[in-house]
């Protein structure tokens, strides 16, 4: 049974009194869950967001939005994943959409984060998804199994499902409103997991993938109930403690269900 995995991407969003006010409004929601909740924010507001989680004693993990390619250095600017280890996080995003289309990032770059990452004791969320002209095109399965191949002969399949988690995100569903359906969701899914499995049938049965794209409390159950989707990354959603925690919720009583 894989425990299911709720990961807020709060993106390039927030701010030192935003960030409290959210902290502080999740804790009168929840105390405890059996569902796994990280929360992934802008580098710099890491410490603040560990400080504050460790003395809400809240049930969340921290995360980042990406990490560097490169181990350490002469690399201006980037932040590298021991670095993030350093400072406390558990998980980090590699290869979002975001940085692949808006800078560039390539499914050899985004092998290498994954492998440091894991190398740094981080868990890495490995997104694949396609782009609306190439589902379009029929391209879904080619593109994200493309994606997700580049990580598994990296890192190997075992690696990834012990220490990782999958993310499909639909880029044409990112922030746009509009929603996989679920059996278009389960469809990709399924293809993924298969691939996992043809490589290490134990990976493929224990690798949690998680769906993102205009996830809401509204959309949630119906998605994480399908077979092969363990969780949701979410985004626009994520911002609001009250619609995120509404998610987790949602995932919970899923749980429960199986229990
Ligand atoms: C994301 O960017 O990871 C995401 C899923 O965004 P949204 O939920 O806003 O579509």
């Amino acid at each position: 049974m894989r425990n299911r995995l709720v990961v807020a991407n709060w993106k390039m969003n927030g701010s030192l009194a935003s960030n409290e006010a959210w902290i502080k409004e999740y804790a009168t929601l929840t105390k405890s869950q059996d569902v796994e909740v990280a929360v992934c924010a802008p580098f710099v507001y890491l410490p603040q967001m560990r400080t504050q989680i460790n003395e809400a004693t809240l049930p969340i993990a921290l995360g980042a939005e990406n990490c560097s390619a490169y181990a350490v250095g002469a690399y201006t600017g980037e932040v590298s994943c021991s670095m993030l280890s350093d400072i406390g996080c558990q998980w980090v995003i590699v290869g979002h959409s975001e940085r692949r289309q808006l800078f560039g990032e390539t499914d050899q770059d985004v092998a290498k984060k994954v492998k440091l990452a894991m190398e740094a004791g981080l868990k890495p969320i490995v997104c694949v998804g396609e782009t609306l002209e190439e589902q379009e095109a029929g391209n879904t399965v080619e593109v994200v199994c493309r994606q997700l191949n580049a990580v598994l002969d990296a890192v190997g399949a075992s690696a990834l499902a012990e220490n990782g988690a999958i993310a499909y995100e639909p880029v044409w569903a990112i922030g746009t409103g509009k929603t996989a359906t679920p059996q278009q969701a389960e469809l990709v899914h399924a293809v993924l997991r298969d691939s996992v499995e043809s490589r290490d049938s134990v990976a493929g049965k224990k690798i949690r993938i998680l769906y993102g794209g205009s996830v809401k409390p509204s959309n949630a159950s119906d998605l994480f109930a399908c077979n092969d989707i363990d969780g949701g990354l979410i985004g626009g959603a994520a911002l609001n403690p009250r619609e995120f925690h509404a998610i987790v919720c949602v995932a919970q009583s899923l749980t429960e269900t199986v229990i």
